[in-house]
């Protein structure tokens, strides 16, 4: 699909007028800093806007270079990313912040093409910096921008249809270039935000209705097509509470997966209706350690986006204390206070603060 000049015009300016009138006041539009963006739109990619600005506000103050970042400590950088949620994302971020230094002199690289080189970068991340930080013309595709495009230019396919990704990233990149870049494409997805929403858009106060081939042809609650959603899996883990004097055992989870590289009281999954002597064998083979549940302490309930975790939390004891498991890059004898330093999930801060109620 190739539009002509005319109806890419036809988007291309008025939506541009339209930002400037409308664009929402957001902290990381007031500053020019490469840095301060890219983090923006980490935290972006899987946040609401309103829950991104404390956080990126202090994540910043916390790490306010990318020299800061790449030199602190990866516990630290986790732990400034507590409460956000998908800790790939903070992980991504340090390992890129380390590369920016080595390979680019501590310079964010500031082409599109340079940056997807970087980890984290994907190709809308890297479109994104590259447009707003350094004005290139690369284009980017969000889910925003996927249902404007989709019914402005009546482009059919279901998300994640690859013809059909190709086709919205050939119409970006068509509309990218031109004057301003950067707020062409934060036009673009503020529109889908604010008024080519996924419910209700609101045609009638639309800049761009004259170009919108959707709402001329009446198809705006057709285009784009519902993706049908995958019910969240059930995950049930089991966690030893060993204590030993004021310690407990905690353990840092390895880099891939849920949870990747955080910390928690040791946890092993196990089925639905395991028996104890289940839990029993999987807790043991996931310390390395033969391990005896001494009680039940209850259950914590956290319903992330894509899992239904149980978290049940057992007492347990165990002849010999393990201080490594392949199951964990580390295991840590200390005390809940110091564990409250290392990264950990905010489903494991709350079996946590659960296991000291009830050892209390
Ligand atoms: Fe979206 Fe409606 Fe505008 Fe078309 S006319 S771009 S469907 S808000």
């Amino acid at each position: 699909m190739t539009p002509s000049a005319a109806h890419l015009a036809s988007v291309r300016t008025p939506l541009l007028d339209w930002y400037d009138r409308n664009k929402r006041d957001l902290p990381w539009r007031r500053t020019k800093d490469p840095y301060a963006i890219w983090l923006s739109e980490v935290m972006l990619q899987q946040t609401q806007v309103a829950t991104v600005i404390p956080y990126w506000e202090r994540f910043l103050a916390r790490f306010p270079t990318v020299l800061a970042l790449a030199a602190a400590p990866l516990d630290d950088v986790l732990s400034g990313w507590k409460g956000l949620g998908y800790y790939s994302r903070a992980r991504n971020l340090h390992r890129a912040a380390q590369e920016v230094v080595s390979r680019f002199g501590g310079k964010l690289p500031s082409t599109a093409a340079e940056l997807l080189s970087l980890p984290g970068f994907g190709r809308y991340t890297s479109g994104a910096v590259a447009s707003i930080a350094f004005g290139e013309q690369a284009p980017l595709v969000d889910g925003n921008v996927a249902r404007v495009l989709s019914r402005l230019f009546e482009v059919e396919g279901l998300p994640g249809d690859r013809e059909r990704e190709a086709t919205l990233w050939e119409l970006a990149t068509l509309l990218v270039k031109g004057e301003r870049p950067g707020d062409f494409n934060q036009a673009l997805m503020e529109h889908g935000a604010t008024t080519c929403r996924p419910e209700n858009p609101l045609c009638l106060l639309c800049p761009v209705r004259t170009g919108c081939v959707a709402f001329r042809k009446g198809r705006v609650d057709e285009l784009p097509p519902a993706k049908v959603r995958a019910a969240p899996k059930k995950l049930t883990l089991a966690l030893a509470v060993w204590a030993h004097a004021d310690t407990l055992l905690f353990a840092r989870r390895a880099d891939s997966g849920l949870f990747g590289g955080l910390w928690e009281l040791p946890a092993a999954e196990v089925d639905e209706d395991a028996t104890e002597a289940e839990t029993t064998l999987r807790l043991t083979g996931a310390l390395g350690a033969g391990v005896k549940l001494e009680a039940m302490l209850g259950t914590v309930k956290r319903q992330l986006t894509h899992r239904d975790l149980t978290l049940r939390l057992y007492r347990v004891s165990g002849p010999l204390r393990p201080t490594r498991s392949a199951a964990f890059q580390e295991l840590r004898w200390c005390t809940p206070s110091e564990a409250a330093t290392l990264g950990m999930s905010t489903a494991m801060q709350r079996a946590l603060e659960a296991a000291m109620t009830a050892l209390k």
